[in-house]
C-alpha cells in the first residue's frame, strides 16, 4: 500500500472528545454539530459518523447538495440556506428539514404542505432570518417547528450585542409552536448558561478551533496537514530562496523542498512563518510559500531526506494568528489534494 504523498491526519478521537466537552459546557442543552461546507473541510460524512458515534442527534448543513450526501448518515438534519423555488422537489422528499428564514421561504414550505421544519429569527447579526415582528405577526401559524434558532454576531467577543441577542431571543420563548430554541454556536456555549437554551449548534471548536480562553486546554486539535520532501538540498551562504527571492542564506543552510503550497490551503501568510515539524524539532518554512511547494529548513534535522515525510504545524489559534487569517478560513481553505487519514486509536 502506498503512502499517499500529501494528507490530512484527522484524529477522530479528538474530534469526538471536543463532542464531549461542548456538550458538557452546554449543560442540559443537547449538543448538536455544524458540518457545512464538507465538516470545514475535514470531511462531512466521516466526521458525522464519529459525531454520531460520540452521541451528536442534530447535524447542521448550508445547502441541499450537502445534505444530499449526509442525510442517510445522521440522526437529523437542517439545511441553513432553507428552501429555494428550485429545491422545493427536493426538500418536500428529503428527510432534512429546511430552516426557513424568510417570509417567501414560509409561504413557500406551508403551500407545498411541508413536514416538519426549523426557522432562522434574526435577533441582530442581519444576515439570514425573519424580523421578530413576523415571527411574531401570525405568519408561522400552522407549521409544524421542531427548532426555532437564531444566530450570534458577536460570540468570540465580549460586546454588549451578545445580551442584546440573547435577551431579544429569549423574548421570543413561548410565542411560538416551535418544540425547542437554538442560539449559540461554538463561542455561544462558552458565553454561559443564558445562551444555550435546547439545543447549541457548535463548528469550529469541534475541529479544534479556539477563539476564546474558556476553551483553552478543553479543545484539542484534530486536523494536521502531513507532507514529504521531494528535495533536500544545501543552499549556500548568499544565495536566496523562492519566488521573489525573500530569503537570503545568512550561512550555508539546510533546506527541505514540501509538495505543499497555497493552492493545498498553505496560505502566503505562511511564508517566512510556519514550520513543518519533525520528532519534537520545528523546521520554519524559508521565503515565499508557492501554489505546489514550500521550503523548510532542516539543518535541525540532519537525518531527513527526499521521499521522508513531515507535519506541518497546524494548531489553528497559532496558524491563524501567523497566517493573518481565520481559523475558519484555514479549515476551509485546505482544498482536494490531500488524503483525508483518520485514525481514531486514543493517544
Ligand atoms: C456555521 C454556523 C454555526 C457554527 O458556528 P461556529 O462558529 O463554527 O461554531 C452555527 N449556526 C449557524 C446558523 C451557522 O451558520
Amino acid at each position: 500500500m502506498s503512502v499517499p504523498p500529501l494528507s490530512l491526519h484527522l484524529d477522530g478521537a479528538a474530534l469526538a472528545a471536543n463532542w464531549r466537552s461542548l456538550a458538557a459546557m452546554s449543560g442540559r442543552a443537547a449538543c448538536g454539530a455544524a458540518v457545512k461546507a464538507d465538516a470545514y473541510g475535514l470531511g462531512a460524512i466521516e466526521a458525522a459518523r464519529r459525531l454520531v458515534d460520540a452521541g451528536c442527534r442534530d447535524f447542521f448543513v448550508a445547502t441541499w447538495a450537502e445534505a444530499r450526501e449526509l442525510a442517510a448518515h445522521v440522526p437529523a438534519l437542517s439545511v441553513l440556506h432553507g428552501v429555494r423555488e428550485a429545491d422545493m422537489a427536493e426538500a418536500l422528499e428529503s428527510p432534512a428539514r429546511p430552516v426557513l428564514n424568510t417570509a417567501h421561504q414560509v409561504a413557500r414550505w406551508k403551500e407545498a404542505g411541508g413536514g416538519v421544519c426549523d426557522v432562522m429569527v434574526d435577533t441582530g447579526m442581519n444576515r439570514l432570518g425573519l424580523s421578530i415582528a413576523e415571527a411574531t405577526s401570525g405568519l408561522l401559524d400552522g407549521l409544524n417547528i421542531d427548532t426555532l434558532m437564531s444566530h450570534l454576531a458577536c460570540a468570540d467577543e465580549a460586546v454588549p450585542l451578545n445580551e442584546r441577542q440573547r435577551a431579544r431571543f429569549a423574548g421570543l420563548a413561548g410565542r411560538t409552536a416551535a418544540r425547542r430554541l437554538s442560539l449559540a454556536n461554538s463561542c455561544g456555549i462558552a458565553l454561559g448558561k443564558g445562551y444555550h437554551f435546547d439545543l447549541t449548534r457548535p463548528g469550529i471548536a469541534l475541529y479544534g478551533g479556539v477563539q476564546v480562553p474558556a476553551f483553552d486546554g478543553r479543545i484539542v486539535q484534530v486536523v494536521t496537514p502531513r507532507a514529504e520532501i521531494l528535495q533536500r538540498r544545501c543552499v549556500k551562504a548568499g544565495e536566496t530562496v523562492g519566488y521573489n527571492a525573500t530569503w537570503t542564506a545568512p550561512r550555508d543552510t539546510e533546506v527541505a523542498i514540501l509538495n505543499l503550497g497555497y493552492a493545498d490551503g498553505y496560505f502566503r501568510g505562511f511564508s517566512g512563518k510556519g514550520a513543518a515539524l519533525t520528532d519534537g524539532k520545528r523546521l520554519p518554512v524559508l521565503g515565499r510559500v508557492s501554489m505546489d511547494l514550500t521550503a523548510v529548513q532542516v539543518d535541525a534535522a540532519p537525518e531527513l531526506a527526499e521521499g521522508d515525510q513531515v507535519d506541518i504545524e497546524f494548531a489553528l489559534p497559532h496558524a491563524a494568528a501567523i497566517a493573518g487569517m481565520s481559523q475558519y478560513e484555514l479549515l476551509t481553505g485546505m482544498g482536494s489534494r490531500y488524503a483525508r487519514i483518520w485514525n481514531d486509536q486514543h493517544a
